[in-house]
């Protein structure tokens, strides 16, 4: 596996091999990798020839400074982990190599429609424009035919299919399930910084989310959001963002029960830590 710093050493590697015909995978991360991530990069082999994982603790989509200065970087570690699954290539850019001119804030907006400020972008305000500011970038810099995301980011992965449609991009966006620990805590990064008690309060988010699947079809909407929230309410230490049952495109709470694109959503901060999740229900 090739470790790269640069955009231009990137196009080098990557020019012969898309022009002899190979088709390249992109799979975006904030690096602290785990099976989730790991999961991405195996679907991008199965799809193409080359794959490329790139990691970059992006500092225009975090709405809080400490946040982005406690977000862990176990460097060494995330290139074994590449390394060990035959990622080929790993893309590594310094902040400076990304945003030249940062601090300074770039121009970037764009239209995401609506459910940009729903859910994850009513409480981190912004952080759809920054996510897909670098994801854009990396669009460029890597210029791969598809990428891969997890559906653990559900609205994330919207956003970015919107950003696609709305910039006419080439680029097939691919989502993956959402891989999990045996007992149910959905993986992310985040999780390390949970106590041995935090960790275990968090089960009740996914416990939640598995109620409303499993209760979907013999209880009504508010039922379950009402009685999913109280499992949550009902441990200590947790503080509830959201939890809702949502259309699986306008993220609007459903008013009538429907057949097909339901998802169940929750945000809490457990502890100090916020962690998100999501049921896909039908
Ligand atoms: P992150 O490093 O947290 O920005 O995540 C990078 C990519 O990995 C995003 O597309 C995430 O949705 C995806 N991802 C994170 N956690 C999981 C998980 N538990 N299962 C599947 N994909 C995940």
């Amino acid at each position: 596996m090739e470790v790269i710093a640069t955009i231009a050493e990137l196009q080098q590697a990557l020019t012969p091999l898309r022009q002899s015909g190979a088709k390249i995978a992109l799979v975006p991360t904030m690096g602290a990798l785990h099976n989730g991530h790991l999961s991405l990069v195996a679907e991008a082999q199965k799809q193409a020839e080359i794959v490329v994982c790139s990691i970059f603790v992006n500092p225009t989509q975090f709405t809080d400074p400490k946040d982005l200065e406690k977000y862990p970087r176990p460097l060494a570690h995330d290139i074994k982990m590449l390394t060990d699954a035959g990622c080929n290539f790993v893309f590594m850019p310094s902040v400076k190599e990304m945003y030249p001119n940062y601090p300074t804030p770039e121009n970037w907006k764009i239209d995401l429609g609506p459910a940009e400020f729903v859910l994850e972008g009513e409480f981190r305000k912004g952080h759809y424009q920054g996510v897909t500011q670098i994801v854009y970038k990396l669009f460029n810099a890597v210029k791969p035919q598809i990428a891969l995301f997890g559906q653990k980011d559900f609205q994330q992965v919207l956003m970015i299919k919107n950003m696609v449609l709305a910039l006419g991009l080439q680029v097939d966006i691919i989502t993956c399930p959402i891989i999990r620990e045996t007992d149910g805590l959905a993986m992310s990064s985040r999780n390390i910084h949970l106590s041995e008690a935090d960790r275990q309060h968090s089960l009740v988010l996914s416990k939640a989310l598995f109620f409303i699947e499993e209760h979907y079809n013999t209880k009504s909407l508010v039922e379950l959001t009402e009685e999913a929230k109280a499992i949550i309410n009902g441990v200590e230490g947790i503080q509830l963002d959201y939890l809702t049952i949502a259309n699986g495109d306008t993220l609007l709470p459903l008013e009538v029960k429907t057949t097909t694109n339901t998802v169940a959503l929750v945000a809490a901060k457990v502890g100090d830590t916020r962690l998100i999740d999501n049921v896909m229900i039908n």
